[in-house]
């Protein structure tokens, strides 16, 4: 959110500015667009999950001068991989355009994965051309959440991203972030975090989540039904599946066997996928995890893919999410099974999210949002009527 506010209050003779996007990049930039009105020019990645470099350029050239940002990923969320940063960072510099690198998930564990020897494509302050650097100290910092480092090139970068404002009577307000008043309790956690574990700690902590990484990309070659959706170049893997089962009921199988694994709707021409965050913690239980998820698949293959009622889909597609009432959120939240109501007349949520995700995955990703929006609104009422 900060690299893009300051990137565009970095140039204010900008008056429409844009920020060109690989489609793989983290939903944050979605929302630091809406929230900072800088148009998000997406550009789709190519058969690797990286961004494509030659369609970035393009996409910039088409209004270089209204440019503030171009962005790259180390690893992206969704697919784990490390975009091209020494040439994407080398385009935005040569038009005089800032270039971010998103490291929230590699930020802390790429350079340990570097000292073991590990191949890591270059995505550091050694790029020429890179501005801005984001890590995440309540990722692989092992930090409280709610805490995170911008890290910029020079002090003349980052010196929009500062605030301050004293035309009016009270104190001068002055802020680094843009949260205003701020408790000290994450930042504290953090710097004890960060000093108990030290250097060495963290590279321990790397060791085990490689270690991890290894061992169950090892594994899956025991699980024909399922396949990498990319090789991981860091901590990150997605999990694709053959035709005989759905990665969606194989979550739910996890789940019944005490493993949250996370589902990942599809998109565009991707497939839905299991996405697995490793951390450290799992390592002395990868082969428990390896079981669960064989037996997982076993039950999902005997399941079959899920289906979702024909009906269904047809009411779906035939929705505008733009245009929809309370009545038809109430109606579609119903059918969705995402809401039931429970003896107690408190909303209740599904047991299995088989159907539900199925059915949110076949949702157009706008009407996935507001679906989800009317959702949330409704776990923040008093009364649930549905
Ligand atoms: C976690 C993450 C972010 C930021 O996530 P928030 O939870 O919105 O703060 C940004 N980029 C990547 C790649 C991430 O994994």
């Amino acid at each position: 959110m900060l690299a893009v506010q300051a990137a565009r209050d970095g140039r204010p003779e900008v008056e429409r500015p844009r920020m060109v996007l690989p489609t793989t990049v983290h939903a944050a930039f979605h929302k630091a667009a809406h929230y900072f009105g800088v148009e998000a020019v997406f550009v789709p990645v190519g058969a690797d999950f990286r961004a494509d470099v030659a369609a970035t350029i393009a996409a910039i050239d088409e209004a270089p001068e209204r440019t503030v940002l171009v962005v790259g990923s180390a690893p992206s969320y969704a697919h784990g991989v490390v975009d091209p940063i020494t040439e994407l960072a080398a385009a935005a510099q040569e038009r005089g355009i800032r270039f971010h690198v998103d490291a929230c998930i590699g930020g802390w564990v790429l350079p340990y994965a570097a000292r073991l020897g590990r191949d890591v494509p270059a995505w550091t302050f050694a790029v020429e051309g890179v501005t801005s650097i984001s890590v995440d100290l309540h990722k692989y910092g092992y930090a409280p959440k709610g805490t995170s480092l911008l890290l910029y090139r020079d002090a003349e970068l980052r010196r929009p991203q500062y605030f301050a404002a004293a035309d009016w009577p009270g104190y001068t307000m002055l802020n680094s972030t843009m949260q205003s008043t701020k408790s000290g309790g994450p930042l504290a956690g953090a710097w004890a975090v960060v000093n108990t574990l030290g250097d060495e700690g963290y590279q321990r902590l790397a060791d085990d989540v490689f270690a991890t990484v290894d061992a169950i990309v090892a594994g899956l070659a025991d699980v024909p039904a399922l396949s990498l959706l990319a090789v991981p170049d860091s901590s990150l893997i997605g999990l694709v599946t053959d035709e005989t089962c759905d990665p969606f009921t194989v979550c739910d199988e996890m789940a019944s066997r005490d493993w949250y694994v996370q589902p990942q709707m599809s998109y565009g021409e991707h497939p839905a996928n299991i996405h697995l965050s490793v951390s450290a913690a799992t390592l002395a239980h990868v082969p428990e995890f390896l079981q669960a998820l064989t037996q997982s698949v076993e039950a999902a293959v005997a399941a079959g893919p899920v289906v979702v009622d024909p009906g269904v889909v047809d009411f779906i597609a035939a929705l505008d999410p733009a245009a929809l009432t309370e009545a038809d959120f109430d109606g579609l939240l119903a059918a969705s099974g995402l809401v039931g109501e429970s003896a107690s007349g408190d909303l209740a949520l599904p047991e299995r999210m088989a159907e539900v995700n199925a059915l949110l995955d076949l949702a157009p990703p706008r009407l996935r949002e507001s679906l989800l929006i009317a959702f949330l609104d409704r776990l923040s009422r008093p009364v649930v009527s549905v």
